[in-house]
C-alpha cells in the first residue's frame, strides 16, 4: 500500500492495525479497518491521493476528528482513509470583509480563539467543537446551541476549494456577501458527507463577537410545559442566542457526571441573551417573565464564569449518557417549533410502548431534539430500533426532518427515502455527475 502513496513520506502512509485502529470508527457503534490511513500536508498531495486512488480502483474515506454521530467517517470495505488533521493553518483573517480562509483540518474553538483576538466569531458551536474540524463541520452542515439565533455552518460558508474525484480542483464563491451567477454547487457540497468531493481549503463569513450575555434556568414539574414554554417563546419573538431543553434523566447524568447542582426538575430549559448592551438584561428578563407565566421557576445568571459553567454542563449531556448505559443511540429529529409539544408527547408514548429508555435533550429553541435510547442489551437495542422507525414516521407527520444536523451516514440511511421519495434518486445522480466510480465515501448517504 505504500508504494500507491511513495509520493507521501513514509511516516503520513498508515498501515499498521494498531494505528489503523484510531481511524476505524466514530462515535457511532459503527466500525471497520481501513486498508491504510494517508494523511496530507496540501492540497498537491490531496489532488496525487485522489489520482492514485482512481488509478487503482480504490475508495477514499476523508476524515477530520471521527466525532461524527452517523457512521459518515467510518472506513468502507477495502478503503483508504484520508486524514484531513495535518491541513490545519488558518491561512488569512480578513477583517475588513469579516471573512477567514482556513485548511479543513482547523479545529472549531481553535479558530474561535484566533478570531476572538480580532472581535469575530464563527458561531455554530457544536458540542464537540473542542476537537472537531471545519471539514468535518462543512460536510455535515453542523451546528449547535447557538444555531437558533445564528444558523448552521452552511449559512457562514463563503467560499469552498474541493478535489473532485476526476482530480481536477474546483474553486467555489469567494469573500463576497451575495451571488446571482449560476448554481449554487458551493452549497452543495456543503453536507455533502465527504461523498462528492474534497475539501483543501474553506472560507468563512464571520461576525462580531458579541460583548454581553445573560443565561437563564427555567426549571417545570412536566415536560410537555417546558415545550409548551419554548413554543410560546419563539412565538413572542425572544431574541435568544441558546435555547436548550434537557428531560430529568439527562439532568441527572449531567450533574453526576458535571458536579454541577441543576436542581430536581422533570424538564429544565437553558436559555442565553446576547447583545451590546443594556437590551441583554431587558430581553432576559422578558423571558423570565414568559417561562414564569408558563409555571417555571426561574434563575437567572449574569457573571461570565457562571454562564460558561452551565454551558460546560449542557455540553456534557452526551458523555454524561455515555456513562449510565452501554450504548447510545443519538437520534436529531426535528420539527417545527410550534409542534414541539405534541413531539415530546411522542417520544413519552414511543418509550412506554416499546419498553425502551429515552433520555432526551435539544436545541429546542430551533426544534431539533436528541432523544437518546440507552441500550444495555440485545433486547432493549431490538426494540430501540422498532421505536426508532416509528419515531422518525412521527417526525416527518409533524413536517420535521431526519437529523437537523448530525447528518445520514450509515445510521440513518434506511429511511432517507421515507422524507425525500423521489428526490433521493435525483442525489443519487448528483453523485454520478461528480463521482461516477463511486471513489468517495461509498455506501454513506444512500
Ligand atoms: C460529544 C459530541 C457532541 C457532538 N455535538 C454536536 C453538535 O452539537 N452539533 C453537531 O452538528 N454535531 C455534533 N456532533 C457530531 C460531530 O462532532 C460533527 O458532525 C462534526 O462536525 C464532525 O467533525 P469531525 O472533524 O469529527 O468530522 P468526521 O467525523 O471526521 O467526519 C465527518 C464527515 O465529514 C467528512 N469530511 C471530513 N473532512 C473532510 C474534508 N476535508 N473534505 C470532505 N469531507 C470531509 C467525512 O468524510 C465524514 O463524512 C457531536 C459529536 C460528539 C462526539
Amino acid at each position: 500500500m505504500r508504494d500507491l502513496f511513495s509520493f507521501l513520506p513514509e511516516e503520513r502512509v498508515l498501515v499498521d492495525r494498531e494505528d489503523l485502529l484510531l481511524y476505524s470508527y466514530d462515535a457511532t457503534p459503527a466500525k471497520r479497518y481501513p486498508l491504510a490511513v494517508v494523511r496530507p500536508k496540501s492540497k498537491g498531495e490531496v489532488v496525487e491521493i485522489v489520482k492514485a486512488a482512481s488509478r487503482h480502483g480504490l475508495s477514499l474515506v476523508a476524515r477530520g476528528a471521527g466525532t461524527s454521530l452517523s457512521g459518515a467517517p467510518v472506513p468502507c470495505e477495502g478503503c483508504v482513509v484520508v486524514d484531513f488533521t495535518l491541513m490545519d493553518r488558518i491561512i488569512e483573517v480578513d477583517e475588513a470583509n469579516a471573512f477567514v480562509a482556513v485548511e479543513p483540518g482547523v479545529v472549531y474553538e481553535e479558530l474561535n480563539r484566533a478570531l476572538a483576538k480580532r472581535g469575530l466569531f464563527f458561531p455554530p458551536d457544536p458540542g464537540s467543537g473542542s476537537v472537531c474540524t471545519l471539514g468535518g463541520m462543512v460536510a455535515m452542515n453542523s451546528s449547535g446551541i447557538r444555531a437558533v439565533k445564528y444558523g448552521t455552518t452552511r449559512d457562514y460558508v463563503a467560499s469552498l476549494e474541493v478535489v473532485l474525484a476526476s482530480g481536477e480542483v474546483l474553486r467555489l464563491g469567494g469573500r463576497y456577501k451575495k451571488s446571482a451567477s449560476g448554481y449554487d454547487l458551493k452549497s452543495l457540497f456543503v453536507g455533502s458527507e465527504g461523498t462528492l468531493g474534497l475539501f483543501t481549503e474553506i472560507g468563512l463569513h464571520l461576525v462580531p463577537k458579541p460583548g454581553r450575555r445573560a443565561a437563564m434556568t427555567a426549571s417545570f414539574d412536566s415536560f410537555e410545559k417546558a415545550a409548551r414554554a419554548i413554543a410560546s417563546a419563539v412565538a413572542a419573538r425572544a431574541d435568544v442566542a441558546v435555547l436548550e431543553f434537557m428531560d430529568s434523566s439527562v439532568v441527572k447524568a449531567v450533574e453526576g457526571f458535571s458536579g454541577m447542582r441543576l436542581g430536581s426538575a422533570e424538564a429544565l430549559v437553558l436559555a442565553e441573551v446576547e447583545g451590546s448592551g443594556g437590551e441583554v438584561e431587558g430581553e432576559i428578563r422578558r423571558l423570565a417573565e414568559i417561562f414564569r407565566g408558563a409555571g417555571a421557576e426561574v434563575e437567572l445568571a449574569f457573571e461570565e464564569a457562571e454562564i460558561a459553567e452551565l454551558w460546560r454542563a449542557r455540553k456534557a449531556a452526551l458523555p454524561a449518557l455515555a456513562r449510565v448505559a452501554e450504548t447510545l443511540l443519538l437520534e436529531d429529529i426535528t420539527v417545527p417549533v410550534s409542534a414541539l409539544p405534541q413531539m415530546m408527547r411522542r417520544i413519552g408514548r414511543l418509550a412506554e410502548k416499546h419498553g425502551v429508555r429515552i433520555a432526551t435533550f435539544g436545541h429546542a429553541g430551533d426544534g431539533n431534539l436528541h432523544p437518546t435510547f440507552l441500550i444495555s442489551s440485545e433486547e432493549e437495542l431490538a426494540r430501540a430500533r422498532a421505536a426508532i422507525e416509528e419515531l422518525f414516521r412521527e417526525c416527518l407527520t409533524l413536517g420535521g426532518t431526519l437529523s437537523g444536523e448530525h447528518g445520514i451516514g450509515v445510521e440513518k440511511r434506511p429511511y432517507i427515502e421515507l422524507e425525500h421519495g423521489a428526490a433521493v434518486q435525483v442525489m443519487r445522480e448528483i453523485k454520478r455527475a461528480l463521482d461516477p466510480e463511486g471513489i468517495f465515501n461509498p455506501g454513506k448517504i444512500f
